[in-house]
């Protein structure tokens, strides 16, 4: 049997299978999306409940009912445990305790090339067809068949990962429906802004998304780039779909009471201003650099206009530097207990490539293992120890 994609998903499918007669294909070493999760502390998993855990793939969590039932967040960490690798949670995201990401990678991948009959590194696979009881599948270097085939070669995100979307294709290619795709947990780039303010952080700030009039608030971390804005809080709105949109910016909650105080301020605006927001803002904020005293009430009510409607044009920086890809293989098409194709038999998809994308916090991942191991719990059921 075969796997193509040697990152989360199917390097724990190819652990979870009873047979050993596996080749595994990757376009470069595999795992390298792995190797960097969570800044090198790979964000496993989360602490929420199930019900609240599966909200965070939004409608599409309803898929992941079953193979929650059958491997979720304590048989995640038991897994890790009987690997040598400890967690620690902190506020309900759990992290690797003792290994890197890479050093959880590197053992992973070990494991896996222990156990299989090929691990083929460096030979992406660029077609796949369906000769009903037989897959063929064609890399760069030769042609290999398999009675079955996994297909977990991931999204279109961070492609210097591998993952460049080509796993798409091959689902296309074998009839399958791919939904619209888009950047997920990306940074936006903005218009002029934002490199003076390039570092300045903002800590649970009210941040609101207007896309086509309809308004989406969100509370959390910010922190502005070079390029526009990123941290947790735009990865959460970037879930929703948009081309172009207006970002509001709450610096100051309340900014009715501080502008009163300022109009009684005997020194520069930006001076005031810095005691409430950091020093970057108040230093573009209007008037800055004028006397408070000295202002009337429109150019203080600009003022106030600033602190709570801090607004910027935004677009989603691309899959460049998203961490995930919204969109996939579409899930009418797949069986939610199995994970196997509706379309054609013995074909399996896991992972990112599928429709189903969470939220920041380890549920990615969660669900990459999860889909891994019940796709080798299904072919085990299935075929036990004999397949070629
Ligand atoms: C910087 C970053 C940090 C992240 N941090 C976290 C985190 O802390 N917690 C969390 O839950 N999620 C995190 N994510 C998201 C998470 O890493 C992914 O959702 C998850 O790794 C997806 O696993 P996968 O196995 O489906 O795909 P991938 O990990 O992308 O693996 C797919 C593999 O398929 C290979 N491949 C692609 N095409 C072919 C082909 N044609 N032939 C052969 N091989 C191919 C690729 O080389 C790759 O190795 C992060 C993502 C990024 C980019």
């Amino acid at each position: 049997m075969a796997i193509v994609g040697a990152g989360a998903s199917g390097l724990a499918c190819a652990y979870f299978l009873k047979n050993r007669n596996i080749i595994i294909f990757d376009k470069y070493e595999g795992a390298r999306k792995l190797s960097i999760t969570g800044n090198n502390r790979c964000n496993i998993t989360n602490m929420l409940p199930l019900e609240e855990f599966l909200e965070q793939y939004g409608k599409n969590g309803r898929f992941l009912r079953d193979t929650f039932n059958n491997f979720f967040r304590e048989e995640l960490i038991e897994w890790l445990e009987d690997l040598g690798v400890k967690t620690t949670t902190e506020n309900g995201r759990v992290f690797l305790k003792n290994k890197s990401s890479e050093q959880f990678s590197e053992l992973l991948k070990s494991k896996v090339e222990h156990k299989v009959s090929l691990f083929k590194k460096f030979e992406p696979v660029v077609d796949i067809a369906n000769d009903r009881k037989v897959f063929l599948i064609r890399t760069q270097k030769g042609i290999y068949k398999s009675k079955v085939v996994v297909l977990t070669c991931g999204g279109m995100s961070f492609p210097k990962t591998g993952s460049r979307g080509s796993c798409y294709k091959l689902a296309r290619k074998l009839g399958h429906t791919i939904t619209d795709l888009e950047p997920m947990e990306t940074p936006f780039c903005a218009k002029n802004c934002c490199s003076s303010l390039k570092g300045t952080t903002l800590s649970n700030v009210k941040v609101t998304l207007t896309v086509n009039n309809k308004n989406i608030t969100e509370r959390g971390d910010l922190i502005f780039t070079h390029f526009g804005v990123s941290g947790p809080v735009i990865f959460k709105l970037s879930g929703n779909s948009f081309q172009q949109a207006i970002l509001r910016i709450e610096l100051l909650e309340n900014s009715k009471e501080i502008i009163k105080k300022l109009h009684f301020y005997r020194g520069k605006v930006r001076n005031f201003l810095s005691q409430f927001i950091p020093a970057r803002l108040s230093q573009i904020a209007p008037y800055s650099e004028e006397l408070a005293a000295n202002l009337n009430k429109s150019q203080l009510n600009l003022i106030k206009e600033f602190l709570s409607n801090f607004t910027l044009e935004v677009k989603k920086c691309g899959f460049d530097r998203a961490f995930v890809t919204k969109g996939g293989v579409s899930l009418k098409e797949v069986n939610p207990k199995t994970f196997e194709s509706k379309l054609i038999k013995n074909l399996f998809f896991g992972g990112e490539v599928l429709d189903i994308q969470g939220n920041i916090g380890g549920f990615n991942l969660q669900f990459a293992f999860s889909s891994g191991y019940t796709i080798a719990k299904s072919i085990n059921e299935r075929f036990g120890q004999i397949i070629a």
